[in-house]
């Protein structure tokens, strides 16, 4: 049984990813004991941002570990409890796409946040104000808005040799454009009753980051998604790298939108990523929606023998009531999640930073496993 608790040595790269079921949010060990948090989720059983408990567990206080915080994108799945993590880690920098900096996001979002208590506006309101708050501290007092290739963060952390660098691969000026027009048509008119904020496919707007330690490269996938236009989404992404990073490769893909074929491309594989890599996921299972599906699975497991999932993507049935128990629930809920065994994580380690190459160690906690395994099951 691995040992969840022991925090890795300084010179170790760690990627964790953890997944409840609906939800995700990642770790990066960039180098002494200073961490990378991308997105949020929620562990409805313990009741606990699992990112922020797993670095008090191995002895890690985020309020001075965590020395960036970014948002990818405003979907229910990647930011409960982002406004928790952003108050506790009081030294980090906060990142997220720069198609939200509008004046029309930022109206759409304050009028939603007025009428919702559980939405992604009111958390991304709440993050606003509480970064408002922060004056002379050693975080960021506002949002930092990513772009494509725009460098969040660069460091020599682990030693002289050994630079710690991350880098927002998107979204693209064309995405951004399009994104502001798209959320001006929902500016509320005089009269419009409160309506929860649509998205306005905020997936093609969502941040990737390409992460550097030494010689070791990840590339984290968010849920952005292949378009049609050549200006945006994975296009535009793999050309940048191509003609800014020749030939470097990440040996870990945080995969991207929960493996669904919409955010595959066969250039990403071919051209960013060292082969076999290692290609880490979480589950979205929500109305008829379930990624990835037996096909997303065959997929990625033919590109690589060594992808894992944070939990099944499957919603467990419920407990069986009276049919009148049953019925009252369906009238007053829209969908239910048993609640079990805790958060998934998957964590990757590895011991040289300047050591290009594929040794890295697995762990897998709770309902993390290998997707060929959880493949065979679906
Ligand atoms: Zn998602």
């Amino acid at each position: 049984m691995p040992d969840l608790a022991t925090p890795p040595r300084s010179d170790e790269v760690e990627v964790s990813l953890f997944g409840p079921g609906f939800g995700e949010c990642i770790l990066v060990h960039l180098g002494s004991g200073n961490w990378l948090l991308v997105d949020s989720c929620f562990d409805q059983r313990r009741r606990e941002q699992p990112a922020l408990a797993y670095l008090q567990r191995i002895g890690h206080d985020p309020a001075s570990a965590v020395r960036l915080v970014v948002a990818t994108h405003w979907h229910d799945d990647h930011i409960r409890g982002l406004a928790k993590v952003v108050r506790t880690c009081a030294a980090a920098d906060f990142y997220c796409s720069a198609a939200l900096r509008s004046t029309e996001v930022l109206t759409v979002i304050g009028t939603q946040a007025a009428y919702t208590q559980s939405s992604g506006a009111r958390e991304f309101h709440d993050v606003l104000e509480l970064l408002d708050k922060r004056s002379a501290g050693p975080g960021s007092s506002s949002p930092g808005w990513t772009v494509a290739e725009r460098l969040l963060f660069k460091r020599r952390l682990i030693d002289e040799r050994t630079e710690s660098t991350v880098l927002s691969l998107s979204p693209s000026d064309a995405s951004v454009t399009r994104a502001i027009q798209a959320i001006g048509r929902l500016l509320p008119q005089p009269g419009d009753s409160p309506r929860h904020l649509p998205a306005p496919s905020p997936n093609d707007t969502a941040v990737v980051l390409w992460v550097s330690i030494g010689s070791t490269a990840i590339l984290l996938g968010a849920d952005l998604e292949k378009t049609a236009n050549p200006h945006t989404g994975w296009t535009c992404v793999v050309n940048d790298h191509e003609s800014r990073r020749p030939g470097e490769r990440a040996e870990v893909f945080k995969v991207a939108h929960h493996g669904s074929s919409n955010a595959h491309d066969d250039r990403v594989w071919d051209g960013m990523l060292m082969a076999p890599p290692f290609a880490l996921l979480t589950p979205f299972v929500r109305g008829n929606v379930q990624l990835p599906s037996a096909d997303d699975c065959a997929r990625i497991n033919s590109a690589t023998p060594r992808a894992y999932i944070s939990a099944p993507p499957t919603v467990r049935s419920a407990v069986r009531r009276s049919g009148v128990v049953e019925r009252m629930m369906a009238e007053v809920t829209k969908e239910r999640h048993e609640l079990d065994g805790g958060c998934g994580q998957i964590r990757l380690r590895k011991a040289n930073a300047l050591e290009r190459g594929q040794n890295w160690s697995v762990d897998l906690f709770a309902g993390a496993g290998p997707l060929a395994a959880v493949a065979r099951a679906l």
